[in-house]
């Protein structure tokens, strides 16, 4: 019996074991894009009907273009590597939200919302696209699926079964919120700094790719420190990632190999 359930337990793990492009780590991952797609082109619609969409036309213009320029080169890396079907299941979208949080999340398929409270973090076109390359490798290296697919979460009432049957209780919305990192639920996540520093990695690959200045993602988190230095206490999620300092440090560091990885994803057809 022991052997039998052993041996079911390596087949699970086999058929739900994959790898992360480009950094080749192996992740968890029990959730489809067949059940996940549907459930966040729902929830993001949801979302954008229930908030306020900024004004600021010039604002929401850069983070629309920078966002389109970002999804070019990962659909080109995707096309490129195996990965054709699901570049074709991607419906990118790029919104502004009118919110003081310091926050900007990527939701499977490639929907982006950037909170305005972030901007002044941003700063210019290129903190843009640090922020942006940085949310959709979380969406890319599916970070989201493989908190969904945590024992953590599967004992708060199984995800997975809810995104099966598209049930929409607050429950769901809420397991799904914090896979997403939607609000500030995101001090639970287990996951939280290695997802943090693979999302820097592939993000600094994905905005060289675009053509954008890869330095700038050091100066992000240099003014985020400022920024939130001396505020009474800093933003929830922030207290999960790695440090600034050792975010920074990591992210100089891999800066020659992010380069040399961009131009090669770059001259692939
Ligand atoms: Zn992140």
């Amino acid at each position: 019996m022991k052997k039998i359930i052993s041996i079911l337990f390596i087949a699970v793990y086999l058929v739900s074991c994959s790898t992360v492009p480009i950094t080749g780590r192996k992740r968890m991952n029990f959730v489809s894009d067949s059940q996940v797609l549907p459930m966040s082109f729902a929830q993001y619609k949801g979302f954008l009907a229930k908030n306020k969409l900024s004004t600021n036309a010039r604002m929401t213009n850069e983070v629309k273009s920078v966002g389109a320029r970002i999804s070019k080169a990962v659909d080109k890396f995707m096309r490129a590597n195996g990965m054709k079907a699901e570049a074709d299941r991607y419906r990118w979208e790029f919104n502004l939200v009118e919110d003081k949080q310091l926050n900007a999340w990527c939701m499977p398929g490639g929907k982006v919302v950037f909170y305005t409270g972030i901007m002044p973090v941003c700063d210019n076109v290129n903190g843009i696209a640090a922020v942006m390359g940085h949310e959709v490798a979380h969406a890319f290296a599916k970070h989201g699926q493989e908190r969904m697919s945590s024992a953590q979460i599967q004992q708060l009432g199984g995800l997975a079964v809810a995104l099966g049957t598209m049930k929409k209780d607050p429950k769901t919305a809420q397991m799904w919120n914090m896979a997403y990192g939607v609000g500030s639920k995101l001090g639970m996540l287990a996951y939280s700094r290695t997802h943090e520093t693979e999302a820097d990695k592939l993000g600094m690959v994905f905005m060289i790719m675009a053509g954008y200045d890869p330095k700038e993602a050091v100066n992000v988190w240099i003014r985020m420190s400022q920024m939130t230095k001396g505020a009474n206490k800093p933003p929830e999620f922030l207290s999960t990632h790695p440090s600034n300092q050792r975010r920074i440090q990591t992210l100089r560091a891999f800066l020659p190999e992010a380069k040399r990885l961009a131009e090669k994803y770059n001259r692939s057809k």
